[in-house]
C-alpha cells in the first residue's frame, strides 16, 4: 500500500467535507483586518463544522462567527487586542453575542499588562499573600493534615481573583478564534462559559499557569497541590468545536516544577476540560502533548444537572505523553473514535477513566504503549459500570494487533466493567478509518497546522 498517497486522499477529504459560509459578503468586506488576511485564512476563518460532524453537529450546529459583518472580522496580536475583539471588556465578554471571526497572529501571553509589559505573579499577588509564609503556615508538620484556612488562605483566594480577571479571557457566543500559522496563546485560560455557538482552532496552547496554587492535604494519599487554570475550559455552552489546536506546558514543564510539602508544586490544571452542564462538543484533530490532567469531562459526581449533557465527540486526536483524563468522563455519551495514544514511562497513569453514569463508546483508536504502560492500565474505573470498546489496535514492542483494553482490563481488576455503553453514535460525518491506518494519518493531521 503507498501510504503517502493515501494520507493525501484522507487529507482531501477531509478537507473538502468543510464547506464554506457567506462568499459573497467576504468579498464585499471592506474592513482593513480582513484585506490583510490571505484567501485560504479567509477560507479557513469562515468554514462551520460540516454536517453530521459529532456531537457539535447536533440541534442547530456549530456555526461559530462565520456570520460577522465586515467590521467583526478581527486580526490581533496582543492580550488588549485579544479583549478588544471580543467585545472590548472581559468582565462582560462572555455576554457578547455578535458573531466574530477573531484571527491570532502571533503569541499572546495571558501576563500582558495594559501597557503590554508582563506581569509578574508577585504583580497579581494579594499584599497579604506570599508563598514563603503559606509554606510555613500550612506545612503539614505544624498545621496537620487539615485544609488551610484563615486570614493567610484567604489572601491566597484574593490572589486568585486577581489572577482570574488577568489571564482567564472570556468568551462569548456566535464566535470563530482561529489562529494565523504559529499562533500561541501563552499564560493564558480561554474560558467558553454561557457561550454557545464557539468554534476554536490552530492556536497553540501553552503554560496556563497558576500562581498561586492551593494545598489540599486530603487529595490522594500524601495531599496535593492543585491549579485552577485550563488551557481551554468549556462550561454551561453548546455546538463548541474545538479543531486542529496544540495543547501543552510550553518550556515550564511540570518536571521543572519544586517539591513542597513532598508533593510536585503543579501549578497547571487541564489541557480542556468540559464541565458544569456543557454538551455538544466536538474535538477533532488536535494534538495534546507532555500534559499531566488532559480532558475532565464532567467534575462532579453528584446526579444532578449534568445528567444528560456532556456529550462530546473526541475524533483524530493525538494524545502523546500525558499522564491522565484522555478522556475522563462523568454523564456524558463520548465518542471516541480514531485517536492515536503515544503513552508510558513511569508516571502515566491511565487513559480513559470510565466515571459515574458516563458512556464512553470507543472505536478503532490505535495505543503505541511504552515501559510502564500496559494494555490493562489503559482503562480507569471512576465509578462507572461499562463502556463499549471496538477495533483497538495496540503497539506495544512489537507489530501492533488487534487488543481488547476491556478484556485486558477485566482479566487484571474487579469489579468488571460491561461492554455495553447503551448508546451507539450516529452523528459521524466523518467516516472510520480503519484502525492500522489511524497511526499514520492522524498524527500527521493533528496539531495546530492549518495552512493559514
Ligand atoms: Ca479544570
Ligand atoms: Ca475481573
Amino acid at each position: 500500500m503507498r501510504l503517502s498517497r493515501l494520507t493525501a486522499v484522507v487529507v482531501g477529504v477531509l478537507l473538502a467535507a468543510l464547506p464554506v459560509t457567506d462568499a459573497s459578503a467576504r468579498e464585499r468586506n471592506g474592513g482593513r483586518d480582513h484585506d490583510r488576511l490571505s484567501w485560504g485564512a479567509r477560507l479557513l476563518g469562515r468554514q462551520v463544522l460540516p454536517a453530521n460532524d459529532g456531537w457539535a453537529a447536533a440541534g442547530p450546529g456549530t456555526t461559530g462567527g462565520s456570520a460577522a459583518g465586515p467590521d467583526q472580522v478581527h486580526v490581533v496580536s496582543s492580550r488588549a487586542e485579544l479583549v478588544r475583539a471580543l467585545g472590548g471588556d472581559n468582565a462582560t465578554n462572555r455576554t457578547n453575542d455578535t458573531p466574530k471571526i477573531i484571527y491570532v497572529k502571533g503569541t499572546i501571553d495571558g501576563f500582558e499588562g495594559p501597557d503590554g509589559r508582563l506581569l509578574s505573579c508577585a504583580d497579581l499577588a494579594d499584599p497579604e499573600y506570599s508563598l514563603e509564609a503559606y509554606l510555613e503556615t500550612y506545612d503539614p508538620a505544624v498545621w496537620g493534615r487539615v485544609a488551610p484556612s484563615g486570614p493567610l488562605e484567604e489572601a491566597r483566594v484574593r490572589s486568585v481573583a486577581n489572577q482570574t480577571r488577568q489571564t482567564q479571557i472570556n468568551v462569548g457566543p456566535n464566535t470563530t478564534i482561529i489562529g494565523l500559522a504559529g499562533a500561541t496563546f501563552t499564560g493564558l485560560t480561554l474560558m467558553l462559559d454561557g457561550a454557545n455557538n464557539v468554534i476554536v482552532r490552530n492556536i497553540n496552547f501553552e503554560d496556563a499557569r497558576d500562581c498561586f496554587p492551593a494545598w489540599s492535604p486530603t487529595d490522594g494519599a500524601a495531599g496535593n497541590w492543585n491549579s485552577q487554570f485550563d488551557l481551554l475550559s468549556v462550561r454551561r455552552s453548546e455546538n463548541v468545536w474545538i479543531d486542529h489546536n496544540t495543547f501543552s506546558d510550553g518550556d515550564n514543564p511540570d518536571s521543572a516544577q519544586p517539591i513542597y510539602f513532598g508533593r510536585p508544586y503543579q501549578v497547571h490544571d487541564g489541557s480542556l476540560d468540559i464541565t458544569h452542564t456543557a454538551s455538544l462538543v466536538t474535538v477533532s484533530h488536535n494534538r495534546f502533548v507532555g500534559r499531566d490532567k488532559v480532558m475532565l469531562i464532567g467534575s462532579s459526581n453528584t446526579v444532578g444537572p449534568d445528567v444528560g449533557r456532556l456529550n462530546v465527540t473526541i475524533r483524530h486526536n493525538v494524545f502523546e505523553d500525558s499522564l491522565q483524563r484522555l478522556p475522563r468522563v462523568r454523564f456524558g455519551q463520548v465518542d471516541v473514535y480514531n485517536n492515536y495514544y503515544r503513552l508510558g514511562g513511569d508516571c502515566f497513569e491511565y487513559a480513559w477513566g470510565v466515571g459515574v453514569q458516563s458512556a464512553i463508546y470507543a472505536e478503532n483508536n490505535f495505543f503505541s504503549l511504552r515501559g510502564g504502560a500496559a494494555p490493562e492500565d489503559v482503562i480507569y474505573d471512576w465509578g462507572g459500570t461499562a463502556l463499549t470498546e471496538r477495533g483497538t489496535w495496540v503497539r506495544a514492542g512489537g507489530r501492533a494487533k488487534p487488543v481488547s483494553l476491556l478484556a485486558a482490563y477485566n482479566a487484571t481488576h474487579d469489579p468488571d466493567l460491561g461492554a455495553d455503553a447503551g448508546w451507539k453514535p450516529v452523528l459521524r460525518g466523518v467516516p472510520v478509518l480503519p484502525t492500522p491506518l489511524v497511526e499514520a494519518v492522524v498524527p500527521a493531521l493533528a496539531g495546530a497546522k492549518l495552512p493559514l
